[in-house]
């Protein structure tokens, strides 16, 4: 691998220091951030290749901590709809039909998305064998992007309470949920240099028994892996807990292994003052996706809060049907300004605590933050180059919070991956735009057919 000079930028290194360098260079070298700092003081004139960097931002990779991979093909179909209806009567009905195709196609469409708005990683939880996970694993290494692939394990069809409600499609036994995961982590845990990794996603309280979670998290440990799982998203989920367990969700949780560095909770939506203790404690991860929160009408969770009590946070844009983009840049103007309005005080979440979640707070969800999560010499270069040079963009006399509250995915111009630029001028050098957008929506009208679902319904 070669070398590569960005240069001219504004450089927001998200580094201990929180420094943001004005007219500043990175120079890359090997798929690692080799100098940073003001363009007169970075080397590199030998550099194979430049990248002119005026009037744009230079940001570390945005950390996509969760979101459905298999989801892309359900936009639309199942908006304005409770929870348990969106499940029943939409998401669960089309992903049951699924064929390994449109798992493959649901994955490239979210990619494309992710990667043309600047994200470089994510978490891609529940995935289940019939949407074809081998595939899922392919796409991901052949979109230079940085994946944890999350194998969906079940032992009931269940959904809290509700019995057996899932759609017979999705349903997998115990022992070939288990097995698969064990296998695609001997095949795909760490490679491409690390840049594909396979985590566990045991379903969400009541899909699965309490011994098979407990199984889960010995299995984590064992294979030295992540374990992510949808937890207090609803206030139903506590109900449930309680009912069930005689305890809270992050009790049960941590009574059955499920707790530390490597479990990351997806939404907390419902989180009370102990269970925040019990996370910081613990140091267990908590994914916040405030989009998905807000159109499923589950809440607003306590991010400040929980910030506040030393528990780690990152951001998620969780699926198309309850987002309806992979767009973390939106994302994170949205995770500003629902605790502001919660809380009626404008400074509960300011735009650098917001940066932080998407990049250095993510990296850490993902166990990666000596690796990712800030642009500093001898961590991996994920780089992303966000256009200023925009109407909604100008001025700019802090670049991380027109980042936050004015910028689009669609600013971005250049993201760059362990050193390869995987997108120029705001397209895909690994993946066929036309190509992949015309196949989802053929795949998509397919896919609703099967499923007994209209348009416009
Ligand atoms: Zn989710």
């Amino acid at each position: 691998m070669g070398s590569v000079l960005i240069e001219g930028g504004t450089v927001v290194t998200m580094d201990r220091g929180r420094r943001t360098l004005e007219d500043a260079s990175v120079l890359v070298e090997d798929g690692k951030v080799a100098a940073v700092g003001r363009r007169d003081s970075v080397g590199g004139k030998r550099a194979e290749e430049r990248i002119d960097a005026r009037g744009m931002a230079v940001i570390p990779g945005l950390v996509d901590t969760h979101l459905h991979l298999a989801q892309s093909l359900i936009r639309g179909y199942a908006d304005d709809l409770s929870l348990i209806g969106w499940l029943r009567e939409r998401v669960w009905p089309m992903q049951g039909n699924f064929t390994k195709e449109d798992g493959r196609a649901s994955a490239r469409l979210s990619l494309l998305e992710m990667m043309k708005s600047g994200t470089t990683s994510f978490v891609g939880v529940d995935v289940v064998s019939r949407y074809g996970f081998e595939g899922i694993a392919e796409e991901v290494s052949a979109s230079g992007m940085r994946g944890a692939l999350a194998k969906s394990i079940m032992d009931s069809g269940s959904y809290g309470g509700e019995r057996r409600i899932m759609h017979p499609g999705l349903i997998e036994e115990r022992a070939e949920s288990l097995a698969e995961a064990k296998s695609m982590a001997g095949r795909w845990n760490g490679v491409r240099d690390g840049r594909v990794k396979i985590w566990l996603a045991p379903r969400s309280l009541g899909g699965c028994s309490r011994g098979l979670y407990e199984e889960v998290a010995e299995l984590a440990v064992g294979l030295k892996t992540g374990v992510t799982m949808h937890l207090a998203e609803v206030k139903e989920d506590v109900r449930y807990a309680k009912e069930a367990f005689g305890m809270t969700p992050v009790e049960f949780a941590e009574a059955v292994g499920l707790a530390g560095p490597h479990v990351l909770f997806a939404h907390m939506v419902w989180a009370d003052d102990r269970e925040i203790g019990r996370l910081a404690a613990t140091k267990t991860n908590v994914a916040h996706n405030p989009s998905s929160n807000l159109k499923l009408a589950s809440g607003v969770p306590r991010v400040p809060e929980m910030l506040e009590a030393g528990v780690n946070v990152g951001l998620g844009c969780d699926g198309a049907p309850c987002n309806n983009s992979y767009d973390m840049v939106r994302e994170m103007k949205l995770a500003a300004v629902i605790q502001k309005a919660r809380l009626l005080d404008p400074t509960a979440m300011p735009a650098q605590r917001v940066l932080e979640m998407a990049t250095i707070g993510g990296a850490r969800a993902m166990g990666m933050e000596k690796d990712v999560g800030s642009i500093e010499v001898g961590k991996r270069a994920d780089l992303v180059l966000v256009d200023l040079r925009k109407p909604h963009l100008t001025p700019h006399p802090n670049v991380v919070s027109s980042i936050v509250y004015s910028a689009m995915g669609s600013d971005v111009d250049t993201v760059m991956v362990e050193g390869k630029v995987i997108v120029k001028g705001g397209s895909s050098l690994t993946l066929d735009e036309a190509a992949v957008v015309r196949e989802a929506s053929e795949r998509a009208a397919g896919l609703a057919e099967r499923s007994g679902i209209r348009a416009g319904d």
